[in-house]
């Protein structure tokens, strides 16, 4: 539950609630719930993005990936700080969402897309595009876009961890334009020849 809230909240957010009642915040972190929830049931078969990358992600909306965070929690980390930027506890929303680092990248990755809404939660992302009057090919596109960024930034987080190595946020950007690019060519001939 403490999770969840502060993946829907700020803590400046959260204190500006002046009042708030225990089954209001429930139900909306059960709208936002099921709506994601409702998403991967329809959007399992987005051929736009390999089922790695997806099952990457849907680990990560569920914040069931491994993080630094749990990882010093069952004592096989020596830190909780995020292995990117050193800055916060590498918790999930820190590592896709508030990472200084990441989200130069996740930045760059809505604008070359075209994404226009502020949020840099990934949740809001997927209801926000899955709810955009978009034709269904351009909500898939943007989808497999969250999902190459997901995966470039759970790859990007492992290279620093175990090698030491950290990606420059524009070369994440560039990861996420040049998968999704690629996918694009090898499926929409498939498509169109239906
Ligand atoms: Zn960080």
């Amino acid at each position: 539950m403490k999770n969840q809230l502060k993946a829907m909240f700020t803590k400046a957010e959260f204190y500006m609630l002046t009042q708030y009642k225990v089954g209001k915040i429930y139900d909306m972190m059960m709208g936002e719930t099921l709506q994601v929830y409702m998403y991967w049931c329809n959007m399992v078969w987005n051929r736009l993005s390999i089922p790695r990358r997806r099952f990457i992600s849907w680990l990560v909306v569920q914040h069931r990936s491994q993080t630094t965070e749990k990882l010093a929690r069952i004592g096989v980390s020596s830190s909780l700080a995020c292995v990117i930027c050193d800055q916060g506890d590498e918790i999930h929303k820190h590592l896709f969402s508030e990472c200084p680092y990441i989200k130069i990248s996740l930045l760059e990755t809505k604008s070359w897309f075209g994404i226009t809404v502020a949020t840099q939660s990934l949740n809001r992302l997927i209801v926000w595009i899955d709810r955009s009057k978009k034709s269904k090919f351009r909500k898939n596109v943007w989808h497999a876009n969250i999902y190459a960024f997901v995966y470039s930034v759970w790859r990007c987080k492992n290279d620093s961890y175990w090698q030491d190595l950290i990606t420059r946020p524009h070369f994440l950007t560039d990861n996420c334009k040049r998968v999704v690019k690629e996918r694009i060519r090898v499926v929409l001939p498939t498509i169109m020849a239906r």
